[in-house]
């Protein structure tokens, strides 16, 4: 039998209830079994949230004042009177439920799934009226619980406590009884971030069938990462042998997809970006030379004469307006460094100097598009000299990449194949964090007005929370700090996925939205924080926004256990 959404609102109104990752996923999975088969893979997106994958390009196009409206037309409520409520309980969902009378019809959950699409493709003159009716006739028919998770799932606020790890995990849970399943989802959800397509090929075809996921033009992989050291010296104990050390550049990293004359720019979220870098997409089609193609870079901005500049000067061409205009004002270079698709053949099972080699092959360096420099190195002396050399250039660093015949491109991983070594770490005792705001303290005497200091959290994705790590109040200029209230703005209620303690509750809650990079001097127990059950960021200072990275991508609890192991044994 067809999914209700009324099954679903169900479910996610349990789940609301629980904190436990084990319940969670135990629910779910039960859930899961008594789904239809050609329905699990619309189930698997609602539940994340979302209508279709991350990296399509499908968005509703509706803000919370248009759903707003839509709860508005279908309750028949004057609109001044759904905003005043609005205002009081700050949470759309909340609002919908308390004013959509009883339910008038049976929703399915594919309905629901069907006219969300049919919203996300209305465009042009009059789009916002039609979108704003088709949702109403939705909440027209939906009980006050189904519009409670409507409204929510509408605006991206579904946030249940169940991430893209937890719904892996009950898939696997629900679907097969072995415990290598779940490292084979998280693989293949690696290569391949569409959920939808992960459930409905274990559910048709098995964990074979998962096995054989693989890359494809015009679906992004997530990203390899690099590991970190406390000591360059270190950097040879984890990568004996032949190493390449790169150019580490500070800019935005692109995966460029190309088939025939179409070629797509993903970004570190796995957004579509081509239209924010024209220049880059021409660029690519005179230098990348290859029947279709999947390759990474980092693109950066650079003066006239081609020096390399901050990220900072990069993020000027964020924008949606005037783009042609920005990218003669901000030129850039795109530095590729790393082929995953070349004609057809997967890259990613394939050694990095052969990976290196296919790109070199395939690549006609051009005024933008460049080979990032490196130099091969067998003794650590090389590699620290090359650093200098590319400090001295703008570079912030190095990465150091294993030439071994083991070094695969590991999707979605931090692992030791690629190490990081940027200049901060000469300076500062810690690395820098990239940490996700979950709060705020009002200003006092010369901040007045304005936040005194944001609370801070690192990602836990096993329970998919953020759990706090510092109150940061250093290193913003004035004009940031103005801007804190509005880049942050207050919501009613304690987000479900924050975990704050007892002793640290900040004065306004924000949404988990925002990445941004802290400096830290020193990691402490704490009873003040959360973080991996009581750890602080000593000293924190403000480094940068990272609009680049989704909250999920930000540091982890354990890499900050990690961390702290490390700087702990360095004392003793
Ligand atoms: P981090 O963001 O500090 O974890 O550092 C990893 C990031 O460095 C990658 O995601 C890339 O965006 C960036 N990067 C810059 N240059 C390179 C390079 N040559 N190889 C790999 N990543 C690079």
């Amino acid at each position: 039998m067809a999914v209700k959404f009324s099954q679903m609102a169900d479910v996610y109104q349990k789940l609301e209830c629980i904190t436990s990752g084990n319940q969670i996923r135990a629910l779910l999975s039960d859930f899961f079994k008594t789904v239809p088969l050609a329905e699990i893979d619309i189930v698997s997106y609602l539940t994340l949230g979302q209508i279709a994958s991350k990296y399509e390009d499908i968005n509703l196009g509706m803000a919370e004042k248009m759903v707003l409206k839509a709860v508005a037309n279908a309750t028949e409520q004057p609109a001044n009177r759904v905003n005043k409520l609005f205002r009081k309980l700050g949470d759309a969902g909340i609002v919908a439920e308390q004013l959509v009378g009883k339910r008038q019809r049976e929703l399915s959950a594919r309905e629901v799934f069907d006219t969300l699409h049919s919203i996300a493709r209305t465009a042009g003159a009059g789009s916002q009226e039609r979108k704003i009716s088709y949702l109403s006739r939705l909440f027209t028919a939906a009980s006050p619980l189904e519009a409670r998770y409507l409204a929510r799932i509408v605006i991206g606020q579904l946030r249940l406590g169940a991430g893209e790890k937890a719904i892996l995990d009950s898939l696997a849970l629900a679907y097969t009884g072995s415990k290598t399943a779940k490292t084979m989802l998280e693989h293949a959800y690696n290569v391949c971030p569409d959920i939808g397509i992960i459930a409905k090929t274990l559910v048709n075809k098995g964990l074979k069938g998962v096995s054989k996921i693989n890359v494809q033009v015009f679906r992004p992989v997530q990203m390899m990462l690099a590991q970190r050291v406390d000591k360059i010296s270190e950097i040879h104990r984890k990568m004996p042998g032949l190493m390449s050390a790169e150019e580490k550049y500070d800019g935005e990293r692109i995966q460029a997809h190309a088939k025939g004359n179409t070629i797509i720019l993903y970004s570190r979220r796995l957004d579509n970006i081509t239209s924010q870098f024209p220049d880059v997409v021409a660029a690519l089609r005179a230098s990348i030379k290859a029947k279709d193609y999947i390759i990474e870079g980092e693109v950066v901005a650079v003066d006239k004469k081609g020096n390399l500049l901050p990220f900072q000067t990069l993020m000027a061409r964020r924008r949606k307006y005037d783009v042609e205009a920005y990218a003669r004002k901000v030129p850039v270079h795109l530095y590729v460094f790393d082929a995953l698709l070349v004609n057809g053949r997967n890259y990613l099972r394939t050694a990095y100097p052969e990976r290196r080699r296919t790109l070199e092959r395939i690549t006609k360096e051009g005024m933008i598009v460049k080979l990032a420099r490196r130099k091969l190195c067998e003794k650590i002396d090389d590699v620290e000299t090359f650093f200098n050399q590319v400090i001295q250039r703008g570079c912030e660093g190095i990465i150091a990449k294993s030439c071994a015949p083991g070094a695969y491109y590991t999707p979605g991983t931090r692992g030791w194949l690629w190490i990081k070594w940027k200049r901060e770490y000469q300076k500062e005792l810690a690395d820098t964090f990239d940490l996700v705001v979950v709060g705020a303290f009002a200003g006092k005497g010369r901040r007045s007005g304005t936040y005194g200091a944001l609370l801070c959290a690192a990602y836990n994705p096993e329970t998919d929370t953020f759990e706090t790590f510092c109150k940061l109040g250093t290193g913003f200029n004035d004009k940031e700090l103005a801007q804190l209230p509005r880049k942050f703005p207050a919501i009613k209620q304690q987000p479900k996925n924050v975990s704050v303690s007892r002793l640290l509750k900040p004065d306004y809650w924000v949404a988990p939205a925002t990445v941004i990079e802290v400096l830290g001097a020193e990691i402490t127990k704490s009873p003040l924080h959360t973080a991996a059950g009581g750890l602080a960021l000593r000293f924190p200072r403000f480094v940068r926004y990272r609009p680049d990275k989704r909250p999920e991508q930000a540091t982890t609890t354990k890499e900050v256990i990690k961390m702290a192991v490390r700087v702990y044994t360095e004392l003793r």
